[in-house]
């Protein structure tokens, strides 16, 4: 018995009339009853919350539960929800037409912060994570004539074909397709190899070498859970890929802007070629780039031969909702990410350990998880030995004392600026049932 039955709440019935009542809508007319999938809460089981409004580190259900927010929106947020200044921007943004379809001053000032703050000399701005990968992959391939990439089990860089590709039967075998719709072809130039491992990315070179355009990684992985790279990896990843006249192609949209003020590349800075962004720079809106070296950028149309375009690429409401969060994502904002995810971070494996409950704090700047196993995390294998039920049990502990972490024990926590101390009391006296709740699945 969890606290949980005792009371009245079966962890996976749920006790969210409004939401359920949405969720059967939704049903009827959305494939799952959500527009992406980790928002159902297969993984955890139950109904997924209709949420209706966002101030600050809460968020608001449809039922009027109020829950502090660890998700962020999968990690855009970092300032919490409808900063005042944002909404301003957005609204003052939209007070003047929503979009024109011809260049306007917006995209030219963000796309200046991002140069000014990364390592990009020129930026294209997308709609889309998916699309700044597979922009990037395009244009790797373009830039240099060749047709394979290597990626890693494990990373995920949205929905992009190529990318949606599991690993075949040896290490630097060509891939196989990891979901229906996604041909042999698209999936049979992609070597998928095993995170971390320089080994494998040595032996992919030295068969396939000459016909490889590009490595593509997580700059550090959070989407089999956080999983940061080895010491040297990303460098050792520019320097294979450089010997043989491939590109590497370090994916920021989880990490940039949000772990330091460029990203990843702040905390660790390698001679990548493509970098890609998402999530923080649209602060909330959809808005996503690619960009790196102007060698290469310049192949891009209308500069180039490879094609690239989109009707509302660089919209003015996205454009001004990023800016305004940049412009706001200072020195300080960082300092104060990284001490929360810290407190967090801590108050969850001490309540874990009060419990003994087996676990891994997995860390990568200010993003976190904990993983629910004993052993070693440094790739996918290894993530995917934790007990997924010990997961489901703190989950919607969590969730019924208010706190909203993502629904599977393969994502990123994430943290906002607005998280204050009634926020952090509020996760206190979460963790320790959920932690006695995640005991009792072991
Ligand atoms: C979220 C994410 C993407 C995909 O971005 P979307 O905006 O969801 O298409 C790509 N790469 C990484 C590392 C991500 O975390």
């Amino acid at each position: 018995m969890t606290d949980f039955d005792s009371a009245g709440l079966g962890p996976y019935s749920g006790d969210a009339p409004a939401s359920q009542a949405l969720f059967d809508r939704a049903q009827a007319i959305v494939p799952g009853g959500v527009n992406s999938p980790v928002r159902a809460f297969r993984a955890v089981g139950g109904t997924p919350r209709f949420m209706v409004g966002g101030e600050g580190c809460w968020l608001t259900d449809a039922d009027g539960r109020r829950y502090v927010d660890l998700v962020c929106s999968w990690g855009p947020l970092i300032l919490g929800h409808a900063h005042p200044d944002v909404v301003d921007a957005i609204t003052a943004a939209a007070a003047h037409g929503t979009s024109f379809g011809t260049p306007t001053p917006g995209e030219v000032a963000l796309g200046e912060e991002i140069v000014a703050r990364t390592p990009v000399e020129q930026v294209r701005l997308v709609n889309s994570g998916t699309e700044a990968t597979m922009s990037a992959l395009r244009l790797a391939r373009g830039f240099t004539g060749r047709s394979k990439v290597v990626k890693f089990a494990g990373c995920y860089h949205g929905h992009v074909d190529a990318l949606l590709a599991a690993a075949g039967s040896g290490v630097a075998t060509l891939a196989l397709p990891d979901t229906p719709g996604v041909t042999g072809a698209a999936a049979g130039e992609t070597i998928v190899l095993p995170y971390n491992d320089v080994d494998a990315v040595e032996k992919a070179f030295a068969e396939h070498g000459s016909s490889i355009a590009a490595i593509i990684t997580e700059a550090a992985a959070g989407n089999m859970g956080v999983v940061a790279p080895r010491d040297g990896f990303n460098g050792k990843l520019a320097a294979i890929a450089h010997r043989h006249g491939a590109l590497l192609i370090l994916d920021e949209v989880m990490t940039g802007f949000r772990v330091s003020r460029s990203g990843w590349s702040g905390l660790d800075p390698v001679d990548a070629d493509l970098w890609t962004f998402g999530k923080v720079m649209g602060g909330g809106l959809p808005a996503a780039a690619f960009g790196g070296r102007a060698e290469i950028m310049g192949q891009l149309a209308p500069a180039g031969p490879v094609y690239q375009a989109g009707t509302l690429s660089g919209n003015p409401l996205a454009c001004a909702a990023g800016l305004a969060t940049l412009r706001l994502a200072t020195p300080e904002v960082y300092a104060r990410l990284d001490a929360t995810a810290t407190t967090i971070a801590k108050l969850s494996t001490d309540a874990l350990t009060a419990a003994g409950v087996s676990h891994v704090l997995s860390t990568a700047g200010s993003m976190f998880s904990i993983f629910f196993t004993s052993g070693d995390v440094a790739d996918y294998d290894q993530a995917r030995t934790q007990n997924v039920a010990a997961f489901k049990g703190f989950f919607h502990e969590m969730l019924s004392r208010g706190v909203y972490l993502p629904p599977s024990a393969y994502e990123a926590w994430f943290v906002s600026t607005a998280i204050d101390d009634e926020a952090l009391s509020v996760i206190a006296a979460a963790l320790p049932h959920a932690a006695r709740a995640a005991a009792v699945a072991v």
